[in-house]
């Protein structure tokens, strides 16, 4: 038995189980160690980071079928990642589950780590404010997700890995609320979602689909927060959305998207 296979043991991670072929080639483990050391945060071993005690298939197909009453706990009792070992509290989401409007971020930061909910910093306060210009309120008629559900150490940006773990849930929810409009906050949430490498000027200003659903994108609160003039342009994005929304005939499809 290797040493690695005893340390792993020791520290409670085995069974080790393997991702299949095709997932392992596309998140190479260079991949996920890179933020870490980034970020001056540890790199985990990139298998440990892999260890789940469940086959992903099996696991794919539960969260598919997870209903609301279950779905916190499910998100709580994750270990997919890795990131609930570092994590406070897991942040599955908030609001109406059957609302119109999906706003999707990137991940919880310190305050939405202690508290459980998404977005309750100060970017989430501007949220607040963008959802007030557009006559809306949090938990009527909009709900608030992020593509990871933990916290990612320093705020670092998720990895591949990790948002690719995680999407199973944000799918779910998604099928859940069925909602008629995604707006993707900042550049993260709308490139993991998009799976695209592009900045997030060329990505506003259209539609794009995320799941069937019509996908806005624009800037995240939290750069709004030092840039302030682009919130201009953050309002003809909601706009767009608003629009696009008003447009949508009443079986949700667009009719010329
Ligand atoms: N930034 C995000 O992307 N999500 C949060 O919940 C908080 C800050």
């Amino acid at each position: 038995m290797s040493s690695r296979h005893e340390i792993l043991r020791e520290l409670g991670l085995l069974p080790l189980w393997r991702l299949r072929a095709e997932f392992a080639e596309i998140h190479e483990a260079r991949t996920e160690v890179a933020p870490y050391v980034a970020e001056g945060v540890p790199a985990p071993d990139a298998a440990a980071l892999r260890d789940s005690s469940e086959p992903r298939p099996e696991r794919m197909q539960r969260i598919a079928a997870l209903e609301w009453r279950d779905f916190a706990a499910d998100v709580a009792a994750c270990t997919a990642c890795g990131l609930c070992r570092t994590r406070n509290k897991p942040v599955p989401g908030v609001g109406d589950v059957r609302a119109e409007w999906l706003f999707i971020g990137e991940a919880p930061g310190a305050e939405e780590d202690a508290k459980g909910e998404p977005f309750v910093g100060q970017a989430g306060r501007l949220l607040d404010n963008m959802l007030a210009a557009l006559g809306m309120r949090r938990g009527e008629n909009v709900y608030i997700a992020n593509v990871l559900k933990c916290r990612p150490p320093g705020n670092r940006t998720p990895t591949p890995l990790e948002a690719e773990s995680c999407r199973p849930y944000l799918d779910r929810q998604i099928a859940l609320i069925r909602p008629k409009m995604i707006v993707a906050l900042g550049k993260s949430a709308a490139t993991t979602l998009l799976n695209v490498d592009a900045t997030i000027a060329s990505l506003r200003g259209r539609v794009h689909r995320y799941q069937g659903v019509p996908l806005v994108v624009t800037y995240h609160p939290a750069y709004l927060l030092r840039n302030l003039p682009d919130k201009a342009k953050a309002w003809e994005d909601l706009c767009l959305a608003r629009t696009t929304l008003r447009r949508l005939p009443a079986s949700g499809q667009p009719a010329l998207l």
